[in-house]
């Protein structure tokens, strides 16, 4: 009990001091702070409620604890972590503003931040550069499709305005670092955007994730939760920025609140395991959303609202699983 009681502090001492994606910012924020009124409500289990305990007390509030995992849940989108460049250029975090990449972009009122380059998890293709089962955002991969599936023309934006730019070497010592989590990596394998092996979003998972193991704040359990919501999205399972992903992610967001149904996540929590690893979690969502490929090439609202009905209480399930899983941990009951 007395680690549990440290724990309590390091989250509140560390935690609430920290300040094209997938999902919108407020939906990943909103899909965390559901999972932790869940794990508050009647419908949770003793595991989750004595999570959410620990969680609320140690922010002061439920409200707190909401407001703490949902900020560290969006703010992985603003990591200024994945310079991309060459020495004649500079390097830059987002297209710089004088670039012709830039201006373009600016001009459609556009963000796009390089490191959301590790927010995908190829589950299309097989094994990456790296040996991981399944690789993350892989410019080549536009190449691979075949003719009724074209490139998107995102991707293909992407891969003309970034193509002969590098990693930064700082950045590859440590974001790179961070996500290799056990498999083989080579600066060379950073040389040139075309290339570039991005690790897969579970790896940033699994990063944060173990980081919480180590020194628990809601800072770090919120960051490795951005792992889960972005593989219950199905553009970031079939690895692509094109298909209307942002259009998708912006009428989720609209409609949020018609699809985070309580009744549907204890349905599915079933089939959730604490005892698994991070990465089995985040696995298993990425083959929920990986059954969604029809959002990428119709709009319309049957194929939306279906797939929405499923995603986002499967997001919801697998964040409570994870914010279970983290506290079990200190009860030395966390599993693989
Ligand atoms: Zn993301």
């Amino acid at each position: 009990m007395k680690m549990v009681k440290n724990l309590g502090l390091g989250l509140m001492g560390l935690g609430l001091m920290t300040s094209a994606q997938a999902w919108t910012q407020p939906t990943h924020t909103k899909i965390v702070k559901d999972a932790l009124k869940y794990m508050g409500s009647e419908f949770a289990t003793a595991q989750q409620r004595r999570a959410y305990d620990i969680y609320v007390d140690a922010a002061g509030s439920e409200e707190a604890a909401a407001n703490a995992l949902g900020k560290a849940v969006s703010d992985v989108d603003d990591f200024e972590d994945t310079n991309l460049g060459a020495w004649y250029v500079g390097y830059n975090y987002q297209p710089s503003p004088y670039s012709l990449g830039g201006i373009v972009l600016s001009a459609y009122g556009v963000t796009v931040n390089y490191t959301s380059y590790w927010h995908f998890l190829d589950l299309v293709h097989g094994e990456d550069a790296h040996g991981n089962a399944h690789g993350g955002y892989y410019s080549p991969n536009v190449y691979r499709q075949n003719s009724d599936d074209p490139a998107a023309l995102e991707d293909l934006a992407a891969e003309y305005y970034l193509s002969p730019y590098k990693l930064k070497d700082s950045d590859y010592k440590s974001t790179e670092a961070h996500y290799r989590q056990g498999s083989y990596s080579s600066y060379s394998q950073y040389q040139n955007f075309d290339e570039m092996p991005f690790q897969p979003v579970d790896h940033l998972g699994m990063y944060w994730y173990g980081q919480f193991k180590t020194a628990p704040t809601f800072a770090v359990i919120g960051y490795s939760l951005h792992a889960i919501g972005d593989a219950s999205q199905p553009h970031h399972v079939h690895v692509s920025l094109g298909y209307d992903h942002a259009g998708w992610e912006e009428w989720v967001d609209g409609r949020y609140t018609e699809y985070n149904d309580f009744t549907r996540v204890t349905d599915i929590l079933p089939a959730y395991n604490a005892q698994k690893s991070f990465q089995d979690i985040t696995l298993q969502t990425g083959n929920v959303a990986i059954n969604y490929p029809q959002v990428l090439t119709d709009d319309s609202f049957a194929t939306r609202d279906d797939a929405a009905s499923s995603l986002i209480p499967t997001a919801i399930a697998a964040s409570v699983t994870v914010l279970t899983k983290g506290i079990n941990y200190f009860y030395g009951e966390g599993g693989e």
